[in-house]
């Protein structure tokens, strides 16, 4: 669990105990008066905990707007005053950790342009041994899972004690429907090797644009995520960075509206032991699928007997086109589909042919 008594800090201690977490502002500030008033209209809405906004932004190419830097810390500091609300911002470098903490910022997440180098990371670690503040790792660019727990290691090794995770997707070569495939697996393998981090979702740099922000969001909810951070500004079209995925703080509290909350149990006794009860038939299930797959492998291995003492080769093309057709119509006729049914055979057939293989090869 987090530890919480080591901060006496209300905005804080609320932070670590509010679920869902929804942290929303600005990709970037840019003048005092759009951080305000965005954070002031996106306060309004009382749906919003912590306010974000970028002062330091790795940029892509050199030549844009690369922050405001260090003059919108007072900034952030009337919104804090103002708001009352807890204020977030991406440090990259020890000198960003330095200023960040000399004007009060509450919590500091790192980029996945920083998670993606361990180099940067360090420094960043290095930088907060002995500072007592919550840190957010998104994850890497890439999808490397390994890169998001080495950062993990490499900050909780500083002595950070609330770290908290947060998915952005992953960059992938050429058009897709997302900016950042969201592949969900990786974020679910890492909250699964880490049940004790806070896991949040940024739908916002998934999407990439607006119109599809919504059913992100509603997707992690739905997977079991502990928040959302979502990049609002008073004027999105006018923003220096990420116009195309920013939210008025008006449609921000529209979407937040619109997702239905969910939470990992029902509370009331029935619908809880009906859920128990339809996961114990799934368990059994799974148990007699395993059975079965166990017992198909014992057979291939008798067939790689079999075409051993023959000198047969192990793939006969033919037979394994034939499986895969014949299961795809019989799988459409069980509500399977015909992805599912390919992924599986062929998940199957390269056991099958693993053990072969090593019948053939004793
Ligand atoms: C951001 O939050 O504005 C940002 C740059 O995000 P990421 O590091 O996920 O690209
Ligand atoms: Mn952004």
């Amino acid at each position: 669990m987090m530890e919480t008594d080591q901060h006496t800090n209300p905005v804080i201690s609320k932070w670590l105990n509010k679920r869902p977490l929804i942290i929303s502002g600005p990709c970037s500030a840019e003048t005092r008066e759009q951080l305000l008033e965005t954070a002031i209209q996106l306060a309004g809405t009382g749906m919003v905990d912590v306010i974000r906004a970028g002062i330091w932004k790795p940029r892509t190419h050199p030549g844009n707007f690369e922050g405001i830097g260090t003059k919108g810390l007072p900034w952030l500091q009337e919104v804090k005053k103002i708001t009352g609300l807890a204020v977030t911002v991406e440090v990259a470098r020890a000198k960003h950790i330095e200023d960040a903490l000399n004007f009060e910022v509450d919590i500091l997440w790192i980029g996945a342009r920083s998670t993606v180098n361990p180099a940067t990371v360090q420094e960043v670690a290095s930088a907060l041994r002995g500072v007592n503040i919550p840190v957010l790792i998104k994850n890497p660019m890439n999808p490397d899972i390994e890169l998001w727990i080495g950062a993990l290691e490499r900050i909780a090794g500083a002595g950070i004690k609330n770290i908290g995770l947060v998915h952005r997707g992953f960059s992938t070569f050429g058009n897709t429907e997302y900016r950042n495939t969201p592949m969900w697996h990786i974020a679910i393998e890492m909250k699964r090797r880490n049940p004790e981090l806070m896991m949040i979702c940024d739908p916002t740099h998934i999407s990439g644009r607006r119109e599809i922000i919504q059913s992100v969001a509603q997707k992690a909810i739905d997977l079991n995520f502990d928040g959302l951070m979502i990049e609002s500004h008073i004027d999105p079209d006018k923003a220096l960075t990420d116009g195309r995925q920013q939210l008025t703080p008006l449609a921000l509290e529209k979407l937040l509206q619109s997702i239905t909350w969910r939470k990992e149990k029902s509370g009331q006794q029935p619908y809880d032991t009906i859920l128990e009860q339809l996961r114990d038939q799934v368990d059994l299930i799974d148990d007699e699928l395993f059975n079965l797959l166990s017992r198909r492998m014992k057979i291939s291995e008798q067939i790689g007997e079999y075409k051993k003492q023959n000198e047969i080769t192990i793939l006969q093309k033919n037979r394994w086109n034939e499986i895969l057709e014949k299961r795809k119509q019989i799988g459409k006729t069980l509500g399977l589909s015909c992805t599912f049914i390919d992924k599986y055979l062929t998940a199957i057939h390269m056991e099958s042919i693993n053990h072969q293989n090593k019948v053939m090869n004793s």
